[in-house]
């Protein structure tokens, strides 16, 4: 009988949820509006089934969520079970490089490091804690954005703080691994040579990074202890001289949360414009601090890619993925702009038409536009883990 596996992404104001069926999407959807108006929609792709409609107030909790959902997926699965619930967890700490079946000791492990990712991690583990008490029989998984990261070289897993600090796990962890997961495999099994050679990756959505990968492997991310570092993103700050967090604790006297508050929500994109977090607002607005805010951004990918070609000894592909990278040609173009000096050029045609291989004709690097999944880099692990503990 096929194997079922529930993917779940649990967010602060939402669970977003993918049923395969094997290797095959079932049904995917997501319950958005947590804590105030929730709302289920989804849409199965072997019954034709699509709901959207809101749920009662109750339901407007993690574990109210998956209740709300248990009775659809019953209905989807004629008798089936789930085998295996797959959760995407942001933080794994410097114990986990790899999938882990979840126990109650690993749950309070994940639990300690919440204060590292407090935007992320709370909401995947009461999407955990929601699963475990909806799904019983089923295998829970956690599937961090952190280990791809976990064997990058020391140089890029350190600040330049003492060493004690370093040992108690003060270091640069690097996300948004599931998505560089998923875009690895991909060129491996497209093209191989690809694959092995001198590759960044940018990830451009709400949450972005960057990527200097080699023959597979991370060599270093821009994000560091937590995601706030590296790009500027929607809310987040990115790269910021630590002497700012000093003065607006001590001369201007603002409180650790206030500080968190803005640097988590209300910098980046957002904060720089004053009008938004959403790119494509901004791309379609004639305000000139929409247009600076979009610079910046643009700007410190290109410092990012310069800096990342030089640590790598060369450059061979550029892939843009992520909401911003998938969608925006023009975010690519002005990437992509001026930048012959490195051998890298792209076919505004391509770029324009949505193609894959967006390269200009002369460009000895190739540019590829690949959409990310990271639900299918979490299925394949859970899938991957299920045999197993099956064979133990
Ligand atoms: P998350 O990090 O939340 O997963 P996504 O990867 O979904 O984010 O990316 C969301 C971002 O992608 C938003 O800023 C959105 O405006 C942007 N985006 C999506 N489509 C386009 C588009 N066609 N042009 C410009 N930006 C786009």
């Amino acid at each position: 009988m096929a194997q079922v596996i529930l993917v779940l992404n649990s967010g602060s104001s939402s669970i977003k949820f993918t049923l395969f069926s094997d290797k095959n999407v079932q049904l995917s959807g997501q319950i958005s509006g947590l804590g105030a108006t929730p709302r289920l929609s989804l849409k199965s792709e072997t019954s034709k089934i699509r709901i959207d409609r809101e749920l009662a107030s109750h339901e407007g909790t993690h574990a109210g969520a998956l209740k709300a959902l248990l009775p659809v997926l019953e209905q989807e699965l004629a008798g089936r079970s789930v085998d295996a619930v797959g959760h995407r967890v942001v933080h794994g700490g410097v114990e986990h490089a790899a999938p882990v079946l979840l126990s109650d000791d690993v749950f309070v492990a994940l639990k300690s490091l919440e204060p590292l990712a407090p935007l992320h991690q709370p909401h995947n583990l009461a999407g955990i804690a929601a699963s475990r008490e909806a799904f019983p029989e089923a295998k829970q998984i956690a599937c961090f954005d952190t280990a791809f990261h976990r064997r990058h070289p020391w140089v890029n897993d350190t600040f330049a703080l003492p060493r004690s600090l370093y040992d108690e796990g003060v270091r640069r962890y690097g996300f948004h691994g599931l998505s560089y997961e998923y875009i690895c495999r991909y060129l491996r099994q497209t093209s191989p040579e690809t694959y092995a050679g001198r590759v960044i990756v940018a990830h451009l959505g709400n949450g972005a990074s960057m990527c200097a990968i080699r023959d597979g492997q991370s060599i270093g991310s821009t994000m560091g202890f937590t995601a706030l570092d590296g790009l500027p993103m929607g809310t987040r700050c990115g790269q910021l001289d630590p002497g700012v967090v000093l003065y607006l604790l001590t001369t201007k006297g603002m409180s650790a949360d206030a500080v968190s508050d803005l640097l988590y929500k209300n910098s980046g994109l957002k904060g720089l414009s004053g009008i938004s977090q959403d790119m494509r607002t901004l791309t379609e607005s004639t305000d000139p601090k929409a247009a600076e805010a979009i610079d910046y951004f643009v700007f410190r990918i290109r410092r990012e890619l310069g800096a990342m070609a030089s640590v790598l000894g060369g450059l061979d592909t550029v892939v843009f993925t992520g909401g911003i990278g998938e969608n925006s040609a023009l975010i690519r173009e002005k990437v992509c702009d001026d930048q012959e000096w490195i051998g890298l050029s792209i076919d505004s045609m391509k770029n324009g038409a949505g193609e894959e291989d967006i390269s200009g004709a002369s460009s000895s690097i190739r540019v590829l536009v690949i959409p990310t999944n990271e639900e299918e880099t979490i299925r394949r692990h859970a899938a991957d883990l299920l045999r197993e503990a099956f064979a133990t």
